[in-house]
């Protein structure tokens, strides 16, 4: 059976709980708000690349103002990016934005799509980007997002016209979305989403511009604006106590992994939108000039019309409840057309809103906060009406229509119905973010065709309540949920999860072998039910070796946790890959980790992730014994140099003295520590001082604005913006002879293969001829750095600088990087 709609995610306005999965509760005037949606039947799509590109200024006016369905395509998911609020990273920062974007939407009203395009990280052109993206399938992505939510005009953010003034990946999504508008109308393109969706064709295609594109605002005074649309998006919302720029900058503080907090503004704000493609407005203060938002627009909606808009004209603040037989004889109206895009919208949005009217609540808890696959659980079920009206629980059924074992039920006036129910899980297979199950490429997810640009996997287990009110009969489907009291928080929502019986983990998810000595590996195992027993077994790559082969466990309670330590003998030469435990249970095995994401702004996330660590043997000589560091923005450098057998002290920056640096054989200074550590300025004659009496400074990168000094070595040098971004780039040998390359470790061309991300990045492009360069590299269509790494003696001592992004690499457990590194803090030895 097909369930005829679904009330999943809620699209009315709400204001962002302290819990994000709250249920909503709208107040009166919030039902008036969400009336006004349901009489506009229009939709408008934005486009751009990343959680955060989103204009919600604009979003919060189309979705507010205007009432228009209004949804936020964000081509990635941000793994790439920074988080400022833990330590979660790549496919987990990436889980965690996307649950920000989901927030940011619950605030301004607008939905959230996607595509399968991963943020691999910084790009600088357009043509880099569409090279490590399958550009095919990201096109069909947006193909087939058009051709779903079926958008009058969609909004570009970027300029798809200026590749190379921005990240690649914002002119992707605009070149992409400018591409797509001219395909989705036309059947033999992307044939499989036509024969599921339909084509279609927007209205027209607009570029979210502003004063920042024209490089100034006086050039954006006496720009030609003949193909400009403003409209004014400073209005204030009486039925919301809030004005859109306040609503604005609520969506835009769930931003917090990027420290997006925001204040809010009142008052006139415009906002320019060029015309690039379709229809041109006569009317340039609307964006959906010449199209029809009204009930007219479907066939059969003038008669619901007749009854909404005077509902919404005179609408009843006080009594909600008694405006529920006309929203029902809308409801009976609305099942009988034919316009089956607007008919499933609107039946969902105007059930909710019978709901909200008449102050039913409904409610389907389970009793474990996890369910295995195809197990049994318990659920407790709530529903209650709080009006006059006539409501009858017919009954509960499970998705697939099996009625649960639930008597009909009269909802008598502010009379709870409470019962419960065993459901059997339907579902083979744990939940977790659909996008991670299967390993992707560098630039795309894989995901089933089903799931393709969902924000999130749909919840595991729904039910649906069958009321009938009046003479109406509606299905509402409701999503279980977990809910349990917190003495400080009171009552907290978690999503249901489906997890495995059994996980594993490695806590080290890159272990280093700088010699041939055996290390202990611990694997914690996780019961993902009560009463398990199994074993465990290491495996590992070709000429390593694991001891003991397996071994035993047992546990009595969901989510107790055992330690299992293998001990793990390394190859014999230089070697890297991954060891993963593998759990058996009877004649059943289980190879995933399961982390688990909490912050108040997002829902609680259960991720499943391949449960693996990377081991490398490296072959590597090393000269001095005792490293001095000076921490800076924060990195895993002096971890990574004792996993190779350095003793790392970390020096205090008022600590800084020929006396304190004295015994170090060298000393290292942590990324950015020149952007963030103010007493840098007046260390630095110290630092010289060591070098001159025979020492070793080597710099990590720094960002070439706001350093607290200019002086920042023993000779003039410059720092520039230049990066070489592709982490396969060619890196060219300048000075084959140097002791850098040659001592302890003979330096080639294979230690730079296998770098993760980037090569470096804010190269100086200027500096004294004391400096030697001793590497090029370059990214495709740019011109040769030879400022990556830069060599000078001053004194006895050594002076390094280096953009080299040895803060990715050495943490990511990469060889060369390692054996490059030994010798730079090996000089002069
Ligand atoms: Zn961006």
């Amino acid at each position: 059976m097909r369930i005829p709609f679904l009330v999943v995610y809620s699209i009315l306005f709400a204001l962002p709980t302290v819990q994000a999965q709250q249920p909503q509760k709208p107040t009166a005037s919030q039902i008036y708000h969400n009336l006004q949606d349901l009489n506009f039947l229009g939709s408008a799509l934005y486009v751009a690349a990343h959680p955060d590109d989103e204009n919600t200024r604009l979003i919060s006016y189309l979705a507010n103002d205007v009432h228009a369905r209004t949804a936020y395509l964000s081509l990635t998911r941000g793994d790439g990016g920074q988080n400022l609020i833990g330590p979660e990273i790549r496919e987990l920062l990436g889980v965690i934005r996307t649950q920000e974007l989901l927030a940011a939407r619950r605030t301004d009203g607008g939905q959230q799509l996607f595509t399968r395009a991963n943020d691999f990280g910084y790009s600088k052109h357009p043509d880099e980007t569409l090279a490590i993206w399958n550009k095919d399938e990201v096109l069909s992505d947006v193909v087939r997002a058009i051709r779903k939510f079926k958008p009058d005009v969609i909004i570009n953010r970027f300029d798809h016209r200026s590749p190379g003034t921005t990240h690649g990946h914002h002119t992707s999504s605009a070149m992409l979305s400018f591409e797509a508008f001219d395909l989705v109308g036309d059947a033999s393109k992307y044939v499989e989403t036509a024969n599921e969706f339909g084509i279609w064709q927007p209205k027209r295609l607009l570029f979210n511009t502003s004063w920042w594109f024209y490089g100034s605002r006086e050039k954006f005074e006496n720009a030609d604006k003949s193909k400009l649309l403003s409209v004014e998006t400073g209005n204030y919302y009486p039925a919301l106590g809030l004005s859109n720029g306040e609503i604005a900058s609520l969506s835009r503080s769930m931003h917090k992994s990027q420290g997006f907090g925001s204040t809010g503004s009142r008052g006139g704000e415009t906002e320019y939108l060029e015309f690039l493609k379709g229809d041109f407005p006569t009317d340039t203060t609307n964006p959906f000039d010449g199209i029809n938002t009204t009930w007219s627009r479907m066939k059969g909606g003038e008669a619901i019309g007749k009854i909404l808009y005077p509902l919404a004209e005179n609408f009843n603040f006080k009594d909600p409840a008694a405006m529920v037989p006309q929203l029902l004889r809308a409801y009976e109206l609305l099942q009988q057309t034919e316009d089956t895009h607007w008919k499933n919208i609107k039946s969902e949005q105007l059930a909710q809103l019978i709901l909200d009217c008449g102050g039913i609540y409904l409610e389907a808890v389970s009793e474990t906060e996890t369910i295995n696959p195809k197990g049994m659980f318990k659920v407790s079920f709530e529903a209650i009406n709080r009006s006059l009206n006539s409501v009858v629980l017919q009954k509960v059924t499970t998705v697939d229509g099996t009625p649960l074992d639930v008597s009909l039920k009269t909802l008598a006036t502010n009379e709870g119905a409470k019962f419960e129910a065993s459901i059997i899980s339907k579902n083979e297979a744990p939940s977790g973010p659909y996008w991670l199950n299967k390993k992707g490429t560098l630039g795309m997810y894989n995901a089933p065709k089903h799931l393709i640009g969902l924000p999130e996997t749909p919840a595991p287990e729904q039910v649906i309540f069958h009321l009938q009110i009046g003479r109406a009969t509606l299905p509402i489907s409701k999503n279980i949920v977990y809910k349990f009291n917190d003495p400080v928080d009171g009552e907290v929502y978690r999503p249901l999860q489906v997890l495995p019986e059994v996980t594993a983990s490695i806590a080290e998810k890159v272990i280093i072998f700088a010699d041939g000595a055996t290390q202990d590996i611990p694997v914690t195992v996780r019961a993902g039910r009560d009463n398990i027993s199994g074993s465990v077994q290491l495996n590992v790559p070709k000429g390593w070796s694991a001891n003991p082969a397996t071994q035993t466990f047992n546990l009595a309670r969901t989510n107790e946790t055992a330690t299992l330590v293998f001990k793990l003998k390394p190859s014999n030469n230089q070697s890297e890959g991954y060891i993963k435990p593998l759990v058996q249970l009877g004649d059943r095995y289980f190879d995933k980790e399961l982390v688990t994401i909490d912050y108040d702004h997002i829902p609680y996330q259960s991720v499943l992730l391949p449960s693996e660590a990377k081991v490398a043997r490296l072959d590597i000589k090393k000269k001095g014994e005792n490293i001095g560091y000076i921490n800076g923005a924060g990195d895993a450098i002096p971890e990574s140099l004792e996993q190779i057998g350095y003793t790392v002290t970390t020096v205090a920056p008022d600590k800084i003295s020929e006396e304190s640096l004295r015994d170090f054989d060298a000393v290292v200074i942590g990324i950015r520590a020149y952007n963030t550590v103010p007493q840098l300025e007046f260390a630095q004659t110290a630092l010289n001082n060591y070098v001159k009496n025979g020492g070793t400074v080597l710099v990590q990168y720094n960002t070439s604005h706001r350093l607290v000094t200019k002086d920042i070595a023993p000779y003039p040098l410059s720092l520039s913006r230049d990066r070489v971004t592709d982490e396969f780039a060619k890196v060219t040998i300048l000075e084959p002879k140097h002791p850098v390359l040659n001592f302890p470790n003979k330096i080639e061309s294979s230690d730079f293969e296998n770098w993760v991300q980037e090569r470096g990045l804010y190269f100086p492009n200027e500096w004294d001829k004391a400096f030697t360069p001793i590497l090029g590299m370059k990214d495709k269509g740019a011109s040769t750095s030879k400022g990556s790494l830069l060599v000078a003696k001053y004194g006895e001592g050594h002076y390094i600088y280096t953009g080299l992004s040895f803060f990715r690499e050495l943490p990511a457990g990469v060889p060369g990087a390692y054996r490059l590194f030994a010798n730079l803090i090996s000089i002069g030895k």
